[in-house]
Parts: C-alpha cells; sequence; structure tokens
C-alpha cells in the first residue's frame, strides 16, 4: 500500500528549511532512524537551493515536491520549471559549479548521491529539472 504528498511553494530561501521539515514529516510513518531523516533532510534541502539558485535565478517561482512511500521505501521528486542544465552528467560530477562567484562549491548532487539509496536527474534547458530520489 502506497501513501503520497505534494507540495507547491515559492522558490524563496525560506522555504528550504520548510521543504526540508516538511519531507521529514512525512517520513516518520516509516520509523525512521535519526541518521535516515538527517540524510533525506539534507537531500532535499541540496535539490531545493539548486531549484532556488539555478534553476529560478533567486526570481520567485514554484518549486513542487512529490513523495510517495511504499512500503518501507520512499520516494521524493523536486521538480522545478526554470533554466534546466546543458549537460546533466557534467553538472553531477563532483566539485563542478556553474556559480564559483556565489561561493558554491559544486557538492548538491555528490551529497544527494551520498546521502540518498538512489538519484536520478532529469532536465531540459529552458523547460527545468527534475531530482527524483529513493531512500
Ligand atoms: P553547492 O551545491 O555545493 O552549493 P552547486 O549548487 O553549484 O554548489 P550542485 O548542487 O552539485 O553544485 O549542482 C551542480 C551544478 O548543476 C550547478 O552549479 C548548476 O549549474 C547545475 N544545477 C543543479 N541544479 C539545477 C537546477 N535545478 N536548475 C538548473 N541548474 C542546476
Ligand atoms: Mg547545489
Amino acid at each position: 500500500d502506497t501513501n503520497e504528498m505534494e507540495l507547491i511553494f515559492d522558490s524563496c530561501s525560506e522555504n528550504e528549511g520548510f521543504a526540508r521539515v516538511a519531507v521529514a514529516a512525512f517520513l516518520t510513518q516509516l520509523n525512521p532512524t535519526l541518521e535516515e531523516v538527517a540524510d533525506v533532510k539534507t537531500a532535499v534541502s541540496e535539490a531545493v537551493t539548486n531549484a532556488v539558485i539555478h534553476g529560478y535565478d533567486q526570481e520567485i517561482h514554484k518549486i513542487r515536491i512529490r513523495c510517495r512511500i511504499s512500503g518501507h521505501a520512499m520516494e521524493i521528486e523536486i521538480r522545478d520549471e526554470g533554466n534546466g542544465i546543458e549537460d546533466v552528467e557534467k553538472a553531477m560530477q563532483p566539485m563542478f559549479t556553474t556559480r564559483p562567484e556565489l561561493d558554491r562549491s559544486g557538492m548538491g548532487f555528490a551529497f544527494m548521491e551520498a546521502f540518498m539509496d538512489e538519484l536520478e536527474v532529469e532536465s531540459e534547458p529552458g523547460k527545468g529539472t527534475t531530482v527524483r530520489m529513493k531512500k
């Protein structure tokens, strides 16, 4: 049996914390360990920050999160309809960033990869980006 929720919120940086806590709250029904909760929060935070900064260039547009729990697994999808990514494979390499001037270190995708069990990025320049993760 599955349980699903969706969130739509503005891409302001105040909402990074909201999104992280909302997903963690939904996750509690799986009785996760503290470590699992921390991992998911970090991954959500990185993906939402990316949508805010890179997807929308800090303009305010909508970010969508969909979470699906089935059995003891959780699937999270974080989507923006912003700039998109030219070369996803390159963008996912550790320490690759297009915004060094903003003090970005290019570690967001590496953290998502490390803290989640699966990571999949789908993106089209000019259309937006969808990040799918499983835990
Ligand atoms: P850090 O996450 O360490 O602050 P970063 O955001 O640059 O730095 P990643 O999160 O790994 O590093 O992302 C790598 C690159 O992928 C970004 O610099 C950006 O060019 C691109 N990118 C990531 N997410 C998006 C997105 N939602 N929309 C457009 N481009 C993105
Ligand atoms: Mg990042």
